[in-house]
């Protein structure tokens, strides 16, 4: 929005000030070879992963990471969720949130500055640019321009890998809910779904625009993750500071030179703002436009080494060790910052989660079974006076090979049971079903019981008939005349 202080007289005050490019200058240091590898790292992650394979035997896909929708099931290497099981993916989401908290609260925006997908791909896109146009000066020369045979080559190649690189990404993404390779084939040879084509056409034109275009106007005015962060900032929070008590007055080394004493370390350089991915002044004070990638520390450090004054004008503290710092005392070392007990609090509750869903992982049965009576009618009167009641059960086999299951009756004295497959003269307390690998089969059972049968309660329960010897139990309902 316009600055009041950029408001000329007779100027009709404007809603939204104009978008100025950012183009950063390059720069090397600690934070930017972080930065290369953290990109490297989730870049790899992205574009890699639905590419490794995982051998689940013969029946179950060999995609390591796969969200089969078909199927419903949620692959991610030696673990398989079922829908019945959606908790865990509750549970993951619920660990990524407080993963945020607990990030933002350890080492500020550390989120935004080096692995939020919009950090990465416009810091790719900006590399992009550099590659292609050349460094910060040779950008902004091209820019002023005017358009003639130069500018318009340099744009058509720039866009050209923007757009290449938009579209590997919405590829990528689809690969993840179809086995790679077949969906690479089916979407060349027009075989895949309308809707693999509609996703990669909607995933390529959002990051086209997101990370070739909008870049840090998606931190600055779209993004509400900054708001909620700004309000869990305080002073005991790592940010990127620029200690104006050690930098003010600034002025230039010659300046400095012929007035002793009269500035501060700042000699004005605006390498800061240079490199700075967002543009921003970091000398302004803390904002929302600093997406704390430390950027500007590993250029003003370089400056200060340049022109021999202690490095760590700008620096990575938080605004109670600045005051300390200030008032001359001994600055404490940032790992210090993390001892927090907020961020002791958020590590507690996003481990105990974390461990909660190890251990349901490691105790889950991979054998299930439900079942529903009907309900119309509730219940048949045999001619010789027994009662039959109706289920519907499900038994489900979560390994990923067929198993015999083994169904007994507890409970209803004198009940048998049968199903559609079998003659109702077989009916028995206990009966075998095999089921088949990774699926779930549905089964017709009827329960006969005695004459003067009472409606009661009673359960199925099931068995593999396998090493694991896995059971599960479905408590149900006998309905009798005269109900309970
Ligand atoms: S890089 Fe350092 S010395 Fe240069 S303007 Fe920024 S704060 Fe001042
Ligand atoms: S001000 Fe510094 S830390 Fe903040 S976004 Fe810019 S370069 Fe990164």
């Amino acid at each position: 929005m316009n600055n009041p202080e950029r408001i000329e007289e007779g100027t009709p005050a404007q809603l939204y000030e104009k978008r100025k490019a950012v183009h950063p200058q390059k720069v090397d240091g600690p934070f930017r070879r972080f930065k290369w590898l953290v990109m490297l790292v989730t870049l790899g992650i992205y574009y890699g992963t639905p590419w490794i394979r995982w051998d689940r035997g013969p029946y179950a896909p060999d995609q390591a990471v796969l969200i089969d929708l078909a199927n419903r099931r949620f692959y991610m290497f030696g673990i398989e969720i079922w829908p019945h099981e959606f908790y865990f993916v509750a549970g993951l989401l619920i660990m990524a949130g407080i993963g945020l908290f607990l990030v933002t609260s350890a080492v500020g925006r550390a989120w935004c500055g080096y692995s939020c997908p919009q950090t990465v791909w416009t810091d790719l896109f900006q590399h992009i640019d550099r590659l292609v146009d050349g460094d910060r000066n040779a950008q902004m020369r091209l820019e002023r321009a005017p358009w003639g045979p130069k500018k318009i080559a340099h744009r058509a190649v720039k866009w050209s890998i923007y757009l290449l690189i938009s579209f590997w990404t919405g590829g990528a993404w689809i690969m993840y809910f179809a086995d790679a390779p077949t969906l690479v084939h089916d979407f060349w040879t027009g075989q895949a779904a309308p809707v693999a084509y509609l996703t990669v056409g909607i995933l390529t034109a959002t990051t086209f625009a997101l990370g070739g275009f909008m870049r840090e106007q998606v931190c600055i005015y779209m993004c509400p993750w900054p708001r909620i962060q700004s309000a869990m900032l305080d002073e005991k929070s790592l940010i990127v500071t620029y200690k104006d008590w050690r930098g003010e007055p600034r002025g230039s080394v010659k300046k400095a030179q012929k007035n002793p004493g009269e500035f501060g370390d700042c000699i004005d350089c605006n390498q800061c703002v240079a490199v700075c991915p967002t543009g921003y002044d970091i000398r302004k004070g803390p904002d929302i436009a600093c997406i704390t990638c430390g950027l500007c520390i590993d250029a003003c450090d370089r400056v200060m080494e340049e022109v021999g004054r202690p490095r760590g004008l700008i620096d990575y503290a938080t605004l109670e060790d600045c005051e300390r710092e200030k008032a001359g005392e001994e600055p404490r070392p940032a790992w210090k910052a993390l001892l927090h007990p907020r961020t002791l609090i958020y590590f507690g509750v996003w481990g105990g989660i974390g461990l909660a869903l190890l251990f349901a992982l490691g105790v889950r049965s991979h054998t299930d079974i439900s079942a529903a009576p009907d309900r119309n009618p509730p219940f048949m009167l045999m001619s010789d006076g027994s009662i039959r009641n109706s289920y519907t059960v499900k038994l489900r086999n979560m390994e990923s090979r067929p198993r015999d299951m083994r169904v007994t009756m507890e409970g209803l004295d004198g009940g048998r049971m049968w199903t559609d497959q079998m003659a109702s003269e077989d009916a028995a307390r206990e009966l075998t079903v095999t089921v088949a690998a990774d699926s779930t089969e549905p089964l017709r059972l009827y329960v006969i019981a005695p004459p003067d049968t009472a409606s009661q309660d009673f359960a199925f329960t099931v068995t593999s008939l396998d090493q694991q010897a896995e059971m599960d139990t479905s408590e149900t309902y006998f309905e009798a005349p005269g109900g309970e």
